[in-house]
């Protein structure tokens, strides 16, 4: 029989399936999702609110996320919450075109529904950007400066195109399966945008060498397994909520603040 100890030894027993991916493509292509008014807020115990959207729709996958992705798994994944994060696909490809007082509106809606319990919002919980999206935060940055956007992406092209604010604090994904293209577009992109924009890594197991201009290290987890061996040699960047025995989820990036707070980054 496997035991928990035995699912947590190492990272590598803790990836998906690579066909995890395509399954969630296909069935979001069986889904049959109606036209949202207005973008859909959702929670979960380590980042409080975040706006998710579909991950076959919307991201461009390294080969690895293809297998550890948190996204493909859990509850993120039931038909309930696939059909919400179609439906903000299709609320962001509305807002591409959307008037000003039309996006404004949309943006007073979900900051006034944020901040009344929160200081920052996650922008892809699961999911990546898109050319409404960019608009969307735009719009609420600028009519919102206290309120402080995490947006996570491995869209780097498209990132290039965020307004460099001081509330908005794009984190660019990477791991060892990043081309070196994309490597060189990141590491150009936290030159121009120094603080603002930073790179994240995905660590997959102990002796993987982490590039010294990473910002904030995610050691690779799968639910609440996390890997044995971030107790002892993990980087000092890593994210304490991905190390076994260390900060439990709930309300974790409230109280740590790193992804979306400049000065705790640098310090
Ligand atoms: S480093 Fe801090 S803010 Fe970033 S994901 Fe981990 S707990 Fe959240």
């Amino acid at each position: 029989m496997t035991t928990t100890t035995n699912l947590i030894t190492t990272t590598r027993r803790t990836t998906t399936s690579p066909s995890r991916f395509k399954r969630l493509a296909t069935r979001l292509r069986a889904l049959e999702v109606a036209q949202p008014e207005s973008i859909f807020l959702s929670e979960n115990s380590k980042t409080g609110f975040s706006i998710n959207t579909a991950i076959p729709l919307t991201c461009k996958p390294t080969a690895a996320c293809q297998k550890y992705c948190y996204g493909l798994v859990g509850r993120v994944c039931m038909t309930k919450a696939l059909i919400r994060q179609v439906e903000n696909v299709k609320r962001f490809k509305a807002l591409e075109r959307a008037t000003t007082p039309e996006l404004a509106e949309e943006a007073f809606v979900i900051a006034r529904l944020v901040t009344y319990h929160q200081n920052f919002l996650r922008m892809f919980g699961v999911g990546d950007m898109q050319p409404g999206s960019i608009r969307f935060i735009s719009t609420l940055s600028a009519m919102f400066p206290a309120l402080q956007l995490w947006v996570a992406t491995r869209r780097f092209d498209d990132a290039a195109h965020l307004p460099y604010q001081e509330n908005i604090h794009v984190m660019l994904g990477l791991d060892a399966t990043t081309t070196a293209a994309n490597v060189a577009k990141a590491k150009l992109l936290m030159r121009k945008r120094r603080s603002r924009f930073y790179a994240a890594w995905v660590q997959r197991d102990e002796f993987e060498p982490i590039p010294p201009w990473v910002s904030v290290v995610f050691a690779e987890h799968q639910m609440t397994h996390r890997a044995t061996w971030t107790r002892k040699n993990r980087d000092s960047r890593t994210c304490m909520a991905t190390v076994a025995g260390g900060t439990k989820h709930d309300n974790a990036c409230a109280k740590c603040q790193r992804c979306f707070n400049t000065e705790k980054r640098l310090n």
